[in-house]
């Protein structure tokens, strides 16, 4: 039986509302309402507490962009982690770098990773290679209580609300600064350039005070509010809108020249940083 799912997007000034969707499972765990969702233009859907969070259609383009920009420019990257990202794509995406030696995922809620094994098999298919380490904890709490030396480290959480907003604080980044080798390199997603030009600009002073050097670069997206997704950067030795090596990574979007280009022009860039953009 169809119906309409009304996104419920309280960090969004718009809704979207898609027709003709089949809901194929829910759960409530002990973080958030899991539901998966058939649409007949996005296929299979994941939606968290009425959010959603991917699409079969267009995962790829997030994916790929979240993690390739962030690897290509650390020069052998080894060991990575990915906080929150419990769907399994950026451990994917991750693994298309045969330097890698190990990845960490920090997933606060089990639950996502378990649902996401049986419906998403083809996105969450990388959680089970043996170079995976599965946490399940708060990403903060997990830095917080230890020490590390990572090479990569992604961000992939969702909005800034509840148990992600610390995910987005000063605090959280400069514990990442802390766990990041000398040629170190993060990125996180950070929201939409048009509908939280607020809450980018933030990220991005924050990452400016921390980091050599931080940068914002932008991919459509048309499943999250505002389309215009923003991704924050940041690295301690290598200019990351700079491609100097290449991976042949069977990938579907991402290419050094959408690396290079994915960046804001310099004028927007040091509006951003400096707070002054205004839209
Ligand atoms: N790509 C999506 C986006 O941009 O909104 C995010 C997808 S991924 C499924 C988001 C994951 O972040 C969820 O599974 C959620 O449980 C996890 N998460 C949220 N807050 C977290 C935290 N503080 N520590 C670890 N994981 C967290």
């Amino acid at each position: 039986m169809t119906y309409n799912f009304f996104e419920k997007d309280q960090f969004s000034p718009i809704n979207y509302n898609y027709s003709d969707v089949v809901e194929i499972y829910n759960e409530k765990s002990q973080f958030q309402k899991i539901q998966v969702l058939e649409h007949p233009f996005f296929g299979r859907m994941l939606v968290l507490d009425g959010i959603i969070q991917l699409t079969t259609k267009d995962e790829f383009f997030y994916h790929e962009m979240l993690v390739h920009p962030a690897m290509i420019t650390h020069p052998h990257p080894r060991e990575a982690i990915i906080i929150g990202g419990g769907d399994g794509g950026c451990v994917r995406e991750v693994l298309k770098h045969p330097e890698i030696d190990s990845v960490t995922l920090v997933e606060m809620d089990i639950r996502v990773i378990e649902v996401c094994q049986e419906f998403f098999p083809m996105i969450s298919a990388g959680i089970n290679d043996q170079r995976v380490k599965i946490v399940s904890q708060d990403g903060l709490e997990y830095l917080e209580n230890g020490s590390f030396a990572f090479d990569v480290v992604i961000v992939d959480s969702t909005d800034p609300i509840g148990p992600a907003k610390r995910l987005f604080s000063e605090r959280f980044y400069s514990l990442i600064e802390k766990n990041l080798n000398i040629d170190g390199v993060f990125v996180t997603q950070s929201e939409s350039l048009f509908f939280h030009l607020p809450h980018v600009i933030k990220v991005q002073q924050n990452l400016k005070n921390l980091f050599k050097m931080s940068y914002c670069y932008t991919q459509a997206l048309s499943t999250y509010a505002g389309n215009w997704w923003t991704f924050s950067i940041a690295s301690k030795l290598i200019d990351p809108r700079k491609v100097l090596r290449q991976v042949d990574g069977n990938f579907r979007y991402y290419s050094p020249e959408v690396h290079m280009r994915a960046f804001l022009p310099d004028s927007i860039q040091n509006a951003l940083v400096s707070g002054k953009l205004d839209w």
